[in-house]
């Protein structure tokens, strides 16, 4: 059985065991809330944050969850733990369900399926080739705009991420970053972009989900006494920085070095980009916005 542990129909199964019905519309329309949080060293990180976000993402798109944020932060925990996995990727999901009763239409009549799942860290650009950065590609596809799917309820419609990154992939680039249909830079298939110019740090501020990593980069960013600017860039901007990085659940803060097929700056991870990385893990190790996987449980035991 391969690795990992999820909780599905109310109960914890080996990740092989995690399936849902071809008739859940959080299959057949990818009519989903989810989020994702990760754990490090057995350390949830900003746990409360994810759920937060995760439960205003089913709000936002009308899908009851049928449990609260403290239940949903002990059953994140109890996958993570049955998992034995110390470094996790942790996703949390409901999705609207089948009709009721079975061949009606009317979305206000569905049965919500929650489900859970904790597999080992997974990351947007692997470790080892961080010390030379990401290619990115600003992708000919579209972000969706807000007023269709609104990207501040992190949800599964994907095709414009999907499309985009095989763009990149064909163009020989690492990640794809799209514009939105006004033509402003917004994101990237699972993560948030930033651009260095004359020491200051942008990023989008429209369009995009608004990454718990993202606020993390505002906060270390003043904690070096760098200011960060969100609004609408060209994406030339990105083309011509001093320094790019991404910022992401899934791999932290991770450099770019090349946009379109050209270096940025000398073609190493900019000084700020890589000290902002640095800064991520080291206080993550030492248990900022942290919460360990065995004191959520023993919370539970002794509750
Ligand atoms: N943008 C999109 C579309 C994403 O799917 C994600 C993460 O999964 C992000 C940005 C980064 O968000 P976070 O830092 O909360 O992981």
């Amino acid at each position: 059985m391969s690795e990992g542990v999820a909780f599905v129909d109310g109960h914890y199964v080996g990740r092989d065991e995690a399936k849902i019905s071809v008739f859940d519309l959080g299959f057949s329309r990818s009519d989903v809330a989810y989020d994702v949080v990760s754990t490090w060293k057995g350390l949830f990180f900003r746990l409360d944050d994810h759920v937060e976000r995760f439960l205003a993402s089913a709000a936002g798109v009308r899908i009851r969850c049928p449990y609260g944020a403290a239940e949903i932060g002990q059953i994140l925990a109890e996958c993570t733990f049955r998992a034995g996995l110390q470094d996790a990727y942790v996703e949390v999901l409901v999705t609207r369900g089948q009709f009721q009763p079975p061949g009606s239409r009317d979305l206000r009549h569905t049965t919500p399926n929650f489900i859970a799942y904790a597999v080992p860290y997974v990351w947007i650009l692997p470790p080892e080739l961080h010390a030379s950065g990401a290619h990115v590609w600003i992708a000919p596809t579209p972000r969706i705009p807000d007023a269709a799917v609104d990207a501040r309820y992190k949800n599964f419609h994907w095709g414009d991420l999907t499309r985009a990154q095989l763009q990149a992939l064909d163009a020989g680039a690492d990640v794809a970053v799209l514009s939105s249909l006004s033509g402003h830079l917004s994101e990237g298939p699972g993560f948030n972009v930033f651009f260095v110019k004359d020491r200051t740090i942008y990023t989008p501020g429209t369009n995009v989900l608004r990454g718990i990593t993202r606020r993390t980069v505002f906060e270390l960013a003043a904690e070096v006494g760098v200011e960060v600017e969100a609004g609408d860039y060209e994406p030339d901007r990105l083309r011509e920085a001093d320094e790019a990085f991404m910022s992401s659940t899934a791999g932290g803060i991770m450099p770019i070095t090349q946009v379109d097929g050209r270096s940025l700056g000398d073609g190493k991870p900019g000084a700020l980009s890589w000290r902002l990385r640095e800064l991520y893990w080291a206080k993550r190790e030492a248990g900022w916005h942290g919460a360990r996987i065995t004191d959520l449980l023993a919370s539970r035991r002794t509750a």
